[in-house]
């Protein structure tokens, strides 16, 4: 599954280069080109979904531990303080590729990364909120 104009899939397809990282039979791990930080890695499934609404089950399930083995390469290679695994859905979550992509994002201490938001107060109609989700699942 390709889409057309789609940068990840012309990358998937080698059209336009990329540095590769890790690969398999459902994805393929790049660097990013606009690093947030040395070693921010972005890992592509193989089959075109936009976001995490389109992605079949099948690669959701096999996507973290995708995740989970270049995140522990990072760490190593970087011996970083920590790491964010990021997805973001929407451009109103910052998403601005719409080709569904995990983000292995390497964190020092002090960085001046920003991937953080200013916690609220806690809601009074807490069981109102989970009941207003349960309702789709
Ligand atoms: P998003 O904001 O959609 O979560 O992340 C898109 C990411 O893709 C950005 O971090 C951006 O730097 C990266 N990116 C955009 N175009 C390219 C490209 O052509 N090649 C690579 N390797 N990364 C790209
Ligand atoms: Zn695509």
């Amino acid at each position: 599954m390709r889409e057309e104009n789609c940068i990840f899939c012309k990358i998937l397809s080698g059209e336009i280069p990329s540095t590769t990282v890790y690969e398999d039979q459902d994805f393929k791990a790049i660097l990013d080109v606009n690093p947030a930080a040395r070693g921010h890695v972005i890992i592509l499934p193989k089959n075109h979904a936009a976001n995490i609404f389109e992605l079949p089950d099948e690669d959701a399930a096999k996507i973290m531990p995708v995740a989970k083995k270049i995140a522990t390469a990072v760490k190593k290679a970087y011996n970083c303080d920590g790491i964010n695994i990021l997805q973001n859905n929407g451009e109103a979550a910052g998403q601005t590729v719409f080709h569904l992509h995990v983000h292995i994002l390497p964190r020092f201490k002090n960085d001046t990364v920003n991937v953080n938001w200013l916690q609220g107060e806690m809601p009074e109609d807490l069981d109102l909120i989970a009941e207003e989700i349960k309702a789709y699942l």
